[in-house]
């Protein structure tokens, strides 16, 4: 038994339920074993019995489409050996079989085997949503909960758009198709144009009530909090991937993925150069020129640095392994640490006398402005 069950009766993967339905009694009534002389009439009555069964049942046709025939027996033969035992669709009520199907599709799936299948069910669009974080969470990894609007099947229509007594009829603008053809005259010559019936927006059916909630799109807006694993070392503008927390499938196929754009807000003390870090170190002259033991932050907590004798304003020095965690990748980035030297915008009289005491001891002629060293100039 390996033909594909929509050939078993002759219908196309999408066709409706009633097509299904009606394919199977057309076919039923030509090869039952008491009116057919096909020899293996009983062996063909049976396949299409079992292909009416799984697709006529939205749950099991929609297992049947997402796991393609092979795994779909296989799954339901692996169930039913544990179970009951012998055929399962020798009779034909297949009373006895919900229970077992039911079990397999649950470890298959997981559960929740929702929505409805009318053809091949599609997945649902992907959407897209930002997050910020700071470079501590980047740095050490986060949980982090967020909410997002995401579309909903409607409750109050099951996602149908309408209300389950509406009356259908076919679109009278497509005859039902869901596509118009448009004819147009151009300098070029006639060109011909389809688009989706602008009517029944593709339906190709229109119904004689709209439902209130969703004004018939079948879809309402709702707010989901979700939380996403923020890997340790990710970048600003990297995207992340939530997989099936997007939009429903239309069919009952799986959801689309989510897509989180990872921003990192400025930290107020480092600089982030790829997986290296830069830090802005402040000391002051007398710091600079004796060298002095200082404390360095980084985003591991404060380390002691040395900085050396005769330190020039801007000299760089690098703290290896204190930077970013590498993404996905073992080991670090470096801290680089510059050096600027403060000078003092306001001295006391004792640091002012020092100061230019130091500078006459040096030979430096220094032209002293009102009051204050507003600014000190070296002549040569
Ligand atoms: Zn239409
Ligand atoms: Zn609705």
């Amino acid at each position: 038994m390996s033909e594909d069950f929509y050939d078993v009766l002759g219908v196309s993967p999408d066709a409706s339920a009633e097509d299904i339905k009606q394919a199977y009694r057309k076919k039923a009534t030509e090869y039952h074993p008491d009116v057919s002389d096909d020899p293996d009439a009983e062996e063909k009555f049976k396949k299409i019995q079992k292909a009416k069964q799984v697709l006529t049942d939205e749950e099991k046709r929609q297992a049947y489409d997402r796991m393609g025939h092979d795994r779909f027996e296989q799954a339901e033969k692996h169930g039913f050996d544990a179970g009951a035992g012998g055929d399962p669709f020798g009779g034909m009520g297949g009373g006895g079989m919900g229970g077992g199907l039911g079990d397999i599709f649950e470890q298959v799936f997981g559960g929740g085997m929702g929505g409805r299948g009318r053809s091949r069910p599609r997945k649902g669009r992907d959407l897209r949503t930002g997050l910020e974080i700071d470079l501590e969470e980047a740095f050490s990894g986060a949980k982090k909960q967020f909410t997002v609007e995401r579309p909903e099947a409607c409750d109050t229509c099951d996602g149908e758009g309408h209300p389950p007594d509406a009356d259908a009829r076919s679109c009278p603008e497509c005859q039902g198709r869901g596509q118009v053809t448009q004819v147009q005259q151009t300098p070029l010559g006639r060109v011909q144009q389809t688009t989706t019936c602008p009517r029944c927006e593709g339906a190709g059916t229109l119904y004689s009530e709209t439902c209130s909630d969703c004004r018939g799109e079948g879809y309402t807006r709702e707010e989901a909090t979700l939380t996403v694993d923020v890997p340790a070392g990710i970048r600003d503008g990297q995207t992340l991937r939530m997989e099936r927390e997007g939009a429903p499938s239309p069919d009952g196929g799986p959801r689309g993925d989510l897509l989180i754009d990872v921003s990192i807000r400025a930290h107020p003390e480092f600089d982030r150069d790829g997986d290296d870090l830069r830090y802005r170190l402040p000391i002051s002259f007398p710091q600079a020129t004796f060298g002095d033991t200082v404390e360095v932050p980084t985003l591991e907590g404060a380390v002691e640095f040395e900085v050396p004798r005769a330190t020039q304003s801007g000299e760089t020095f690098r703290l290896e392994g204190k930077g970013m965690p590498r993404l996905q990748r073992r080991g670090h980035g470096d801290l680089y640490v510059q050096v600027q030297i403060v000078t003092p915008e306001n001295l006391n009289e004792e640091q002012r006398e020092a100061l230019e005491a130091f500078a006459e001891a040096g030979g430096e002629e220094i032209d002293v402005k009102e009051g204050f060293f507003e600014k000190i100039k070296r002549t040569f």
